[in-house]
């Protein structure tokens, strides 16, 4: 019998490598893991964690604007972004030592570097050493495009920089109509940046419900985002202390630091796939079955390499799954039906299940129930923006289809939402749920007007 140094050996320490690598261990299986940064990965070091404790920041702005009209007098407020990021940082710290210790206790060996395949069965470490594993996982995540081609594309930032920024630009454009462009646009005049948005298309958020995505863009630009739509960036300048850049219509837009946000790609570069035999798709993505094997039987791949939905939740049962299946004899495989998912701007949005659209495209008859209101802290606030809610419905087995909401604690109304999806609900599951008073979540069970 041929001899591993392991069994298991995963390639890449973020969302779905960690947890693969730690239920593999419980099932007995030796495995290591290396980790080229640090332990947590996009999610923790550089994505979902520090935008929302972002995303919080941003909010007090508006909080202490609204408490005047509940009596409050808050002075004049400020905001010193150095503290921030210093908080933001200790936490992230903090994160990284409870991926690591989580991975020391369950037994994992782990390298501090980066590793390349070197055959279906072995890896090379940078410093030098050949490994062998029985099994290898590739989750090695994915990584922030930039235009290349674009004149002065150096001068802009990604996702990756934003979060260690050493000053809050005073101005800040930001390229993209996405999840993070959009929840980056809102962050920062939140912050007190002044901010553009420039998008290539008409409305953001492609592929969102349109109510929710009109009533966003709405918000945004009640909330000081400026929206430049339909238009790209075709050169950027650095000029003395600032960038300048000019757009295809002909805009000319000036800031201290340019955003860019479009899109991201599976991170398979000089890794060493093609020549193992794996196989990948045209956008690099490695390419995988619904139990996470590539071409190669010994080589498994998971999370945002993958492409198959970019989120950390996915990429964590993805792992799961495969431990349980491959090392715990419990073979089952990730469900990717109604997949909950909010984009954290201010006011939030949050989805699950199909849109007004795609239902529309789906199913041949189709029930959409709609709400426009104030939420009831706003009132007092005197703040005048509006939460959304949309159910969308079979109109032939009065199934839910979709269920779309705008507004304050989106996300938390929707996680719930989705198991009823998952329960196949129907419009008539929600009417005879009682109403939970004075919510806004009531509003999903007490809407009875068809559009
Ligand atoms: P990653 O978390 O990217 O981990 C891959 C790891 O592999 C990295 O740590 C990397 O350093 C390491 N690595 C790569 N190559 C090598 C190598 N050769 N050797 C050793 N190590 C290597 N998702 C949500 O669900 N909610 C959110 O709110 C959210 N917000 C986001 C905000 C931003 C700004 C970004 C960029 C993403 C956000 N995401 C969010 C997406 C989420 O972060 C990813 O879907 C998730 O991190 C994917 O996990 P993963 O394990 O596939 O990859
Ligand atoms: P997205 O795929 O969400 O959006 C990319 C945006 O860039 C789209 O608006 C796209 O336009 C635009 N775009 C693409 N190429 C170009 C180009 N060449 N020039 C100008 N614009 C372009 O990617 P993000 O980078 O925002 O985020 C990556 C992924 O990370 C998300 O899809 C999501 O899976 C995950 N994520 C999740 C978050 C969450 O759960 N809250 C938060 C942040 C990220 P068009 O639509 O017209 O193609």
């Amino acid at each position: 019998m041929t001899h591993f140094d392991f069994d298991l050996f995963v390639i890449g320490g973020g969302s779905g490598g960690v947890r693969a690598a730690r239920i593999a261990a419980g099932h007995g299986a030796r495995v290591a893991i290396a980790e080229e940064s640090r332990f947590g990965g996009t999610c923790v070091i550089r994505g979902c964690v520090p935008k929302k404790l972002m995303v919080y920041a941003s909010r007090y702005a508006g909080d202490f604007e609204d408490a005047r009209g509940f009596g409050w007098e808050t002075g004049t407020p400020a905001f010193d972004w150095a503290k921030l990021i210093a908080a933001k940082n200790k936490e992230i710290t903090r994160l990284e030592g409870f991926y690591r210790k989580g991975q020391e206790s369950a037994g994992v060996a782990i390298f501090d570097e980066r590793v390349t395949l070197a055959g279906p069965q072995a890896v090379r470490l940078i410093s030098g050493r050949t490994v062998t594993a029985k099994t290898i996982l590739i989750a090695t995540g994915g990584l922030p495009n930039v235009d290349r081609a674009l004149p002065g594309v150096e001068h802009v930032i990604t996702s990756n920089d934003v979060f260690d920024l050493t000053e809050q630009p005073r101005r800040i454009v930001v390229a993209g109509g996405g999840y993070i462009a959009v929840e980056f646009a809102s962050i920062f005049a939140g912050l007190g940046s002044e901010v553009t948005l420039i998008y290539r298309g008409e409305t953001v958020l492609r592929g969102f419900d349109m109510g929710l995505r009109e009533g966003l863009m709405d918000a945004l630009a009640a909330r000081g985002v400026r929206l430049v739509m339909a238009d790209v960036f075709t050169r950027i300048e650095k000029r003395a202390a600032s960038l300048v850049g000019t757009t295809k219509c002909g805009e000319v837009l000036m800031a201290d630091q340019i955003l860019f946000a479009i899109g991201r790609s599976p991170n398979t570069r000089a890794l060493g796939l093609e020549a193992a035999g794996v196989q990948l798709d045209a956008a690099g993505a490695v390419v995988v079955d619904a139990q996470s094997r590539t071409s190669v039987p010994s080589i498994f791949a998971v999370g945002d390499v993958t492409n198959r939905v970019n989120l950390t939740p996915v990429a964590i049962r993805e792992g799961h799954a495969f431990a349980d299946s491959q090392f715990g004899a419990k073979p089952w495989s990730t469900n990717y039906l109604n997949i909950p998912t909010a984009v954290f701007t201010t006011p939030e949005i949050s989805t699950v299940g199909l849109s007004e659209e795609a239902a529309r495209a789906s199913t041949q008859r189709v029930d959409v129930y709609e709400t426009r209101f104030r939420p009831m802290r706003n009132v007092l606030a005197g703040r005048a923006e509006r939460t959304l809610m949309k159910i969308v419905v079979d109109a032939a087995t009065d199934r839910v289809l979709g269920v779309h909401v705008l507004g304050p604690d989106a996300a938390e109304m929707v996680q719930m939402a989705a198991i009823a999806l998952n329960l196949n609900a129907t419009k008539s599951d929600f009417d005879r749920t009682m109403a939970l008073h004075p919510s806004a979540a009531e509003e999903l069970v007490t809407l009875r007007t068809m559009r």
